[in-house]
């Protein structure tokens, strides 16, 4: 009998077990579906490519706790540290990320018409606050912003129309206000504490990002169980039997809730809370290409190209290739790996991400809070990107892992 079992080898799974092991708890087992740990959190070296297969992957944290306990186990000094060069290319032009702190760097024309439009918004006219994104982004940044860049995009990424989406998870786009935005028009000039996050990050001097998961993971290799999809979980009054074979007193999901509805046997009552759990599969493809330039990664909300994002891996990971780039593309719109894409060009190499972003839409949080709360009662607990089915970053899934640590077990 165990006492924990934790379910997915990824960042948040191998963290638990870290963190349970460094509270002196030893009793624990992590069982992984496939035949390698690390989830979305992997690299691979590809002809001389450090290739992210689970996309653009960098650290950066307002958690100070989540930085000790990463360089806790790898020196600061194995990262490089870079200032975010990020960019939009928005109807033509190419200025700097975000595009509301940014826009004085569009031609003048195009500029009068963003300025134009952002003032007729209704959050600087007085409207009252929407609460589906289409509306919101419209009302919060005008319909130019909206049209040329924030709903295309969002409709690429996420693959699904923008008035399904919630609102919820806007802290993620950087606050900007109406009047800051016609400042730094009028200053010609972005303020960068604006951003969100990732103003600036650091990437690994060696490999690619999985180097951070790695090093968390050697603690705990002995405990992690690979190609151990989890298929059968039976709840028998005070302890869980996984997959006919494995006793805990405590289970821990991080792998996709949606991904266990069968495995659980999800009562009737539940069945529509399941169905509002709605993710992404994101295509990694490597290219090759020469760049002369200092970005890191540039976002494309042009809906006649595929990917909607690029990322120039030199740029951040000097010791790889230096015409290394990969895109991302939401699976709906990949053209497939045998057809050509509308570049013309073929792939290296391309890495589907069948489960990459929990899409937020309307009614997510609740259908989460309650599948949470159901099993909570019986010791089965969720935590992490895909346990708390939210939009977290690898950095909020180790503090997750903290909260949960000091919560349940310390
Ligand atoms: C495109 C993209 C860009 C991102 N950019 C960043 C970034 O810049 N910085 C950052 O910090 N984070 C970033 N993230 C987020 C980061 O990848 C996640 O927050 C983090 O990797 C989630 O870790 P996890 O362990 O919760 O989930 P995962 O990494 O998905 O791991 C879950 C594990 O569970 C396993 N599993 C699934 N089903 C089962 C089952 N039935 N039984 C057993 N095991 C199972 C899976 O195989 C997997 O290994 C990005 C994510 C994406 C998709």
């Amino acid at each position: 009998m165990y006492e924990f079992i934790i379910i997915g080898g990824g960042i948040t799974g191998v963290t638990l077990g870290r963190l349970l092991q460094m509270s002196g708890v030893n009793n624990f087992i992590i069982l992984e579906a496939e035949s390698e740990a690390g989830g979305l959190c992997r690299t691979k070296l590809i002809d001389g490519h450090y290739l992210d297969i689970g996309g653009g992957h960098f650290l950066c944290t307002k958690y100070p706790q989540v930085y000790d306990f990463i360089f806790s186990h790898i020196p600061k000094e194995e990262f490089n540290f870079f200032d975010r060069v990020s960019k939009i290319r928005v109807e033509g032009e190419i200025i700097d990320y975000p595009i509301e702190s940014n826009l004085w760097q569009l031609s003048t024309e195009k500029q009068i018409d963003y300025l134009i439009s952002a003032i007729q918004a209704g959050d600087f006219t007085g409207v009252k606050e929407p609460c589906n994104y289409e509306k919101w982004i419209k009302w919060k940044l005008g319909n130019k912003i909206a049209s040329f860049y924030m709903i295309p995009y969002n409709k690429k990424i996420w693959g699904v129309e923008p008035n399904e989406l919630d609102i919820d998870w806007l802290h993620k786009i950087p606050s900007v206000k109406t009047r800051e935005i016609l400042e730094s028009c009028l200053n010609k000039l972005s303020d960068r504490r604006k951003m969100p996050s990732h103003n600036g990050f650091y990437y690994p001097k060696m490999g690619g990002f999985q180097t951070i998961f790695d090093v968390i993971y050697k603690n705990v290799v002995d405990r992690v169980m690979l190609n151990e999809k989890v298929i059968d979980l039976e709840y028998r009054d005070n302890y869980w039997l996984v997959n006919c074979e494995y006793k805990a007193k405590k289970v821990i999901n991080t792998a996709p809730w949606n991904h266990l509805h069968k495995a659980l046997n999800v009562p009737a009552s539940l069945e529509d809370c399941f169905e509002r759990l709605k993710n992404n599969s994101i295509v990694v493809s490597l290219w090759e290409q020469e760049y002369n330039h200092d970005w890191h990664w540039c976002y494309d909300p042009d809906l006649s190209l595929e990917y909607h994002r690029e990322f120039f891996i030199h740029n951040f990971a000097p010791h790889s290739l230096s015409t290394g780039m990969y895109t991302e593309t939401n699976l709906t719109r990949w053209p497939g790996s045998e057809t050509s894409w509308s570049n013309g060009k073929k792939p290296i190499v391309e890495h589907i991400n069948a489960v990459a972003y929990p899409v937020p839409v309307v009614g997510h949080s609740k259908a989460i809070s309650t599948i949470l709360e159901h099993y909570e009662i019986q010791n089965l607990f969720g935590v992490g990107r895909w346990g708390q089915w939210q939009y977290f970053n690898s950095d909020v899934c180790i503090l997750e892992a903290m909260k949960f640590i000091k919560a349940k077990v310390l």
